[in-house]
């Protein structure tokens, strides 16, 4: 139901996108992390979008409830994970590098 205040607010299309503003075009995308399975594999449903850090030149959110975390402008960048595996994805993920391919990504959180 706000998908029509999002598209008109100047903030949700382009590099220009906010932190907020990207996960709801992710969403807009791809539909509700809901709709999927958790894309590591671990057979849970999934219940939110995870940045997987793959955007070569990633965004630093200064939204209150996540500053200082890195986010993508692209939907592409992002794939639906469980929350306990989002988190352990989060916590990987700080401790490499970005530009990572896809496939390793999701096969290295399941194996931290
Ligand atoms: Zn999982």
């Amino acid at each position: 139901m706000f998908g029509k205040l999002r598209e008109q607010s100047g903030n949700w299309r382009g590099d220009a996108a906010t932190y907020t503003a990207a996960h709801a075009r992710v969403r807009a995308e791809h539909g509700p992390a809901s709709d999927w399975h958790c894309a590591c594999g671990c057979g849970r449903q999934a219940e939110e979008w995870a940045y997987l850090g793959t955007d070569p030149e990633p965004k630093v959110s200064t939204h209150a409830d996540s500053e200082g975390s890195l986010y993508s402008p692209d939907p592409e960048h992002y794939a639906p994970l469980a929350k306990p595996c989002h988190r352990s994805f989060d916590v990987w993920q700080a401790q490499r590098r970005t530009g990572v391919p896809i496939a390793l990504v999701i096969a290295e959180a399941l194996a931290a």
